[in-house]
């Protein structure tokens, strides 16, 4: 067995994991762990679609001064749900909310929450032993470590979940990728949990009513679970030979932070000064802006 840690802390190549509160709950041998680059499955994959993206992101670590709205509907419908869960409590839930009143209206996340709390209510009622938003970081090889943080663990499934303005549940699933919930679900039985089921719970946003509460789920396939640490070890080998991290313009770049740099043929050779003087946040610079867990476009 791999040893395994619910550990905060991030290398120069991950995203950061400092949002934790759950963190002590598993301990482990964490310093030792932290000699070894960290990778995460949003700087993985950010690489596998454009290796520019990783340098601004996971390198240089540069972020924007204002993030999308879809970006921080994702951010407070995780805090929102997390508190659900941590206490069963719809009035609790409801509290963390106010504070998100400028990404939806109250009225929205009033009827996000009791119609969530009314539609999943059982499972919620008997989530005391569920694992909620909870950090880990595993060991992969000699070396490279595998973090991230997962949403919920309930029972034998592995939740994650998902905001979307789409409408149309079919469209939101077409195509969608369940690497990461592999990779979740590798870490989890890393540890000795039990994961049979992968599910996707998704708030679609525009919906009312309980159109509004979408799942869809897919059992474990062991094959695929066994091919995770080494197609973790393979990117992450791409990404420590990698020097020149280049461009690799396409689709994604309609929703990439970092348009605006690439816009303006900046590469990696650009300053601090040049890159602060494009209205983005730079750690160089400005570290106590900063937030570790500061959202990814993935
Ligand atoms: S705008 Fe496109 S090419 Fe530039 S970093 Fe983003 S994804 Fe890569």
């Amino acid at each position: 067995m791999l040893p395994f840690a619910w550990h905060l802390g991030h290398h120069e190549a991950s995203v950061g994991l400092g949002r934790g509160k759950h963190a002590s709950r598993f301990g482990g041998r964490v310093g030792e762990m932290e000699q070894r680059p960290l990778f995460t499955c949003s700087s993985l994959s950010s690489f596998k679609y454009c290796p520019r993206q990783y340098y601004w992101g996971y390198v240089r670590r540069v972020r924007p001064q204002l993030y999308a709205p879809r970006i921080l509907l994702g951010n407070a419908v995780h805090e929102v749900l997390e508190r659900l869960y941590v206490t069963r409590s719809v009035a609790a839930a409801t509290t963390t909310a106010e504070r998100h009143q400028s990404v939806r209206s109250a009225e929205w996340w009033r009827t996000t929450i009791t119609g969530y709390y009314q539609t999943y209510a059982r499972e919620i009622i008997d989530a005391v032993d569920a694992v909620v938003e909870q950090e880990f970081r595993i060991q992969i090889s000699s070396e490279i470590d595998f973090g991230g943080r997962l949403d919920l663990a309930l029972g034998e499934s592995l939740l994650d979940h998902k905001s979307t303005g789409i409408k149309d549940a079919n469209r939101w699933g077409r195509n969608r990728s369940w690497e990461q919930l592999y990779a979740y679900a590798f870490a989890l039985m890393t540890e000795g949990h039990t994961i049979t089921t992968l599910v996707y719970n998704v708030i679609l946003a525009e919906q009312k009513g309980p159109k509004r509460f979408l799942r869809i789920s897919r059992p474990v396939d062991p094959r695929e679970l066994d091919t995770i640490p080494m197609r973790i070890q393979a990117c992450a080998d791409r990404i420590l030979e990698s020097v020149e991290y280049e461009a690799q313009p396409g689709g994604r770049c309609r929703a990439c932070f970092y348009a605006p740099l690439c816009d303006q043929k900046m590469g990696p050779d650009v300053s601090d000064e040049a890159l602060l003087s494009t209205g983005f946040k730079c750690k160089a610079r400005q570290h106590e802006e900063l937030s570790p867990g500061a959202p990814h476009p993935d």
